[in-house]
């Protein structure tokens, strides 16, 4: 790979990826960030891709957190594991609090989020291709195969069982350290 050339994604879900799946993280002291985490992410950049986290935070419009803490929880989530960017979505249409009380383009499944951090990262097509998507929810496999990603759902948040809806994922892994392990690892572009 060419120094200074964009690079390739593996976009992340925070909540059952990075962290322990929980309702609603309203605080950096809640926010238990996976052992596994922070070598995972090296992982992921000694590979060669970036790690962009994109998550739905509808707690900010819900009224659960203020955006402000959300920014301090993602500062704390940057600094413990290594990741590039986190993106999040702080919009729900039956949200409460006014200015982020209403549809949006970038509240997974849509793929606002993605094609935010392609513009400011200047990914392109060709490493869209070999980009990943990776969650615990079916919303992260069908924001994947919106935007073109590999998709990966993981049994480390949720599990399979309570996905909402079927989704058929390119590949399902136990958790994080799987998917750096078993597919990332042995990916040779
Ligand atoms: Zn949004």
């Amino acid at each position: 790979m060419e120094c200074g050339r964009p690079k390739p994604v593996v976009f992340l879900d925070r909540d059952g990826v990075l962290s322990v799946e929980k309702s609603y993280v309203c605080s950096v002291d809640e926010l238990e960030i996976f052992p596994y985490a922070k070598e995972c992410v090296h992982t992921i950049h000694e590979k060669g891709y970036l790690a962009i986290v994109v998550t739905n935070q509808s707690g900010v419009a819900r009224g659960y957190f203020t955006e402000e803490q959300l920014q301090k929880m993602n500062r704390y989530l940057m600094r413990e594991t290594g990741v590039d960017a986190v993106y999040y979505c702080p919009h729900h249409e039956k949200g409460i609090v006014g200015k982020y009380a209403r549809q949006c383009q970038c509240r997974k499944p849509s793929a606002g989020m993605v094609w935010q951090a392609c513009r400011d990262f200047g990914i392109d097509t060709a490493d869209i291709e070999n980009s990943y998507m990776v969650g615990d929810r079916a919303s992260d496999i069908q924001l994947g195969q919106n935007a073109g990603l590999t998709t990966v759902l993981l049994e480390s948040g949720y599990g399979t069982k309570r996905l909402e809806e079927d989704v058929a994922p390119d590949h399902i892994c136990a958790n994080l350290a799987e998917f750096t392990r078993n597919i990332l690892f042995h990916r040779h572009d």
